[in-house]
């Protein structure tokens, strides 16, 4: 199955000159998302990246990760914009093209050696997953891999990802 014919690309979204890949018309394809998540874990386990928790970012990492979750037979974990959680949070912030953003984890969700793989829908510059590389770090966590469903190799957000084997399904 071509999971690239699945995602539709929105030109100028959100911004002007912005190509979007949306995972939308993925999700809602019933043999195209099984196809994708059976793909995922097959994937993910060859890698040898099978973990204690998956941790995933707001929002579609939320979909994803908690899928593959699901598959592993491993915990899933959010990590999520501020003043989201309820319990106490560890946070991090991070750079953006203009200003930052933040980041949030339950400080009770991960603890000391646990071992994680980060999910995300996409990669782009990496920023948002090497914020969360370092939150989890920071708990003193083992960072076992990550996992993107599609990755924009020009952007090259690999470089700034902690050296850890990287799983991706799609390239652009
Ligand atoms: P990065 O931090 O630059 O790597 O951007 C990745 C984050 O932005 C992920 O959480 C993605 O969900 C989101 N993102 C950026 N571009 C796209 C896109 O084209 N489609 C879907 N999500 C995107």
């Amino acid at each position: 199955m071509d999971l690239k014919s699945l995602i539709r690309d929105i030109p100028d979204f959100p911004k002007p000159g912005i190509l979007f890949r949306d995972i939308t018309t993925l999700l809602s394809d019933p043999q195209g998302l099984r196809y994708c998540i059976d793909l995922f874990t097959q994937r993910i386990i060859e890698a040898d990246l099978k973990a204690e928790y998956v941790v995933g970012m707001e929002s579609r990492g939320f979909i994803f990760g908690s899928l593959l979750a699901y598959q592993l037979e491993s915990g899933f974990i959010p990590v999520r914009k501020p003043g989201k959680l309820p319990a106490a949070v560890h946070s991090i912030e991070y750079a953006l093209e203009y200003g930052t953003d933040c980041l949030e984890v339950h400080q009770d969700a991960l603890q000391v050696g646990s071992r994680v793989l980060i999910v995300d829908d996409l990669i782009a510059t990496g920023g948002t997953a090497a914020a969360t590389a370092k939150l989890v770090q920071k708990i003193g966590c083992q960072l076992v891999g990550f996992g993107f469903i599609i990755e924009l190799r020009d952007l090259n957000g690999r470089k700034n990802l902690p050296d850890v084997p990287i799983v991706s399904l799609v390239e652009y």
